[in-house]
């Protein structure tokens, strides 16, 4: 991984390589940054930079023998610590290594990823995973071994906060009396579910969220957009590169949300209850997950246009089809019913969430939304 390779993050990038010209490396990094803000392409650029041979430009070569290896992931002094799950027969104790072969086809086929998409990866979709206390192990079987080529010896930990409480603890042992020429990087998404002694322990390393400028030149990158589509989807994903591209690739999903929600305040607003009972079958015949997706969308465009009232423009994220809609809709929305509005959508969040009949609580839906729209 190259720092050039990584959009933006300029003023990080210049530290970052400022710290070994002047002899500041220091043995333990977190680098705190939202979900989808590039975090792990840093920490892995970083690492393969402290290696390399010959760096140029503030940047790594990728023609010495320790950059080539880095660019396989197969670099001997690089270490990398993830959450995994238990699978199957024989795999009641999965450490990282378990899935080292997949975790490197994973990480070399994107550079921007999340939790969701690792598990995706591995076939645990449906699994809870964690850092289990025997990792606390091999990373001291690892830190034994010698320094064999490269000047640093890494480990990388990926989402901290997921380690079992013991695992943390043998870790802040190891922060406390830290061996030579060994540089840890922790990249948590949720910082403040690490335990606090190993946040102090550690050189704390900000990572701002991309701006929506660099997300629209990402997602115009990989993806062929207008101008306008792309700075809608850019604004909606607040920063997160992986909600950027998910956007995107859901954008069928984000149509088909918006018509649906459309016409259930249209038909809610003239009470039309034949074709709204119609409408809360079909959508009862959805997969759970749709269904879900779909109230999250609902009470996303509940909370930007009720915001849209306060006129406070720079805090709307929509599409520019949803700001079409909003011009006219959002007056509907007020503190009369925006609150319970929200409150209904997310309890039918959580029905469906705990298995409930789906037309029921589409049925017991409409009839809130038909009253709540009249409220205004
Ligand atoms: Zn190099």
């Amino acid at each position: 991984m190259f720092f050039r390779d990584i959009k933006g993050h300029i003023k990080v990038k210049e530290s970052l390589v400022r710290m070994p010209a002047e002899n500041r490396v220091s043995h333990a990094y977190m680098f705190v940054g939202p979900e989808g803000s590039g975090k792990f392409p840093l920490a892995l650029a970083f690492a393969q930079y402290l290696n390399c041979e010959a760096p140029v430009n503030g940047d790594s070569c990728g023609e010495c023998a320790s950059c080539k290896k880095y660019s396989k992931l197969v670099h001997p002094d690089l270490h990398f610590v993830f959450p995994v799950v238990k699978t199957g027969e024989g795999a009641s104790n999965p450490v990282s290594d378990s899935f080292i072969r997949e975790w490197r086809d994973f990480v070399l086929q994107r550079k921007y990823f999340n939790l969701t998409q690792w598990y995706n990866f591995i076939g645990a979709e449906k699994k809870q995973g964690m850092i289990y206390t025997q990792e606390s192990q091999e990373i001291i079987k690892k830190l034994n071994l010698k320094t064999y080529e490269g000047r640093y010896k890494v480990m990388i930990i990926w989402l901290p906060e997921k380690m079992h409480p013991t695992a943390s603890n043998k870790l802040l042992k190891i922060l406390e009396e830290p061996p030579a020429g060994t540089v840890f990087i922790l990249i948590p998404d949720n910082p403040e579910e690490v335990i606090s002694t190993i946040l102090s322990r550690t050189q704390q390393i900000r990572i701002p969220p991309f701006s929506t400028e660099e997300l629209k030149e990402v997602i115009q990158e990989e993806y062929e957009l207008n101008d306008e589509d792309a700075w809608g989807y850019a604004r909606l994903a607040n920063g997160n590169i992986v909600s950027a591209r998910d956007i995107v690739e859901g954008s069928e999903d984000l149509d088909f949300f918006f018509e649906n929600f459309v016409f259930l305040m249209r038909k809610a607003y003239m009470r039309s209850l034949q074709e709204l009972v119609d409408w809360g079958d079909q959508m009862s015949r959805l997969t759970r997950d749709k269904q879900k997706s779909f109230f999250e969308y609902c009470l996303r465009l509940i909370r930007e246009n009720y915001i849209s009232n306060l006129k406070e423009d720079e805090l709307v994220y929509l599409t520019p089809k949803e700001r079409g809609f909003s011009e006219k809709f959002a007056p509907f929305i007020n503190d009369n019913n925006a609150f319970q509005m929200a409150e209904e959508f997310s309890s039918a969040h959580s029905h469906i969430s705990q298995n409930g009949n789906s037309r029921i609580i589409f049925m017991d839906l409409i009839l809130k939304i038909i009253i709540l729209i009249k409220n205004r």
